[in-house]
């Protein structure tokens, strides 16, 4: 979704507002306010606490233009989610479980994804699924409108896998 209209969203409701960025986004800048929400978190590589509540982002799409923004290669995206690991054994320690939910814009690898070569998931998020444990997992990238006829839920494990394309209205 374009940042204005993620922007109006929090001004307008006065809502918290957590997000991470996909393949059609700038790459982040904190110098330009084009590349971000203003009044939002990115949360790329992040892990919050909002209201009790452990979530963690990975933003991004599997790399299939060689300069493409927020894209990588699958042994990049593993590289990425490792990055995540000190704070989700930290949440183990202290709160018990490492995380509730995780947004990522990419679908799992083989769940919810698309043989097509921009459409094929991240490893690295079944990784990120297998250490952590989310109870929820909400993904965007694939499009049903086009011949992706799988279900946009998917039992996983500890995790409800969501494809939340085009929009989803989930009670927590
Ligand atoms: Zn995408």
């Amino acid at each position: 979704m374009p940042y204005p209209y993620l922007e109006n969203l929090v001004t307008m409701l006065n809502v918290p507002l957590f997000y991470v960025p996909g393949n059609h986004d700038p790459t982040y800048n904190a110098q330009d306010s084009r590349t971000y929400a203003e009044g939002g978190s990115n949360l790329d590589l992040k892990l919050v606490r909002h209201k009790k509540t452990l979530i963690g982002g990975f933003g991004g799409s599997i790399r299939y233009k060689p300069n493409g923004s927020n894209q990588y290669t699958q042994t990049e995206a593993y590289l990425r989610s490792a990055q995540l690991l000190p704070r989700l054994l930290w949440n183990k320690i202290r709160r018990g479980r490492a995380l509730d939910i995780l947004i990522t814009h990419s679908p799992p690898f083989g769940i919810h994804d698309e043989p097509t070569q921009a459409h094929q998931g991240l490893k690295a998020i079944n990784w990120l699924l297998r250490a952590a444990k989310p109870r929820y997992h909400f993904h965007g990238h694939t499009h049903f409108q086009r011949q992706n006829l799988s279900p946009s839920e998917t039992v996983n494990g500890e995790t409800k896998i969501v494809n939340i394309f085009p929009y989803k209205v989930i009670e927590v």
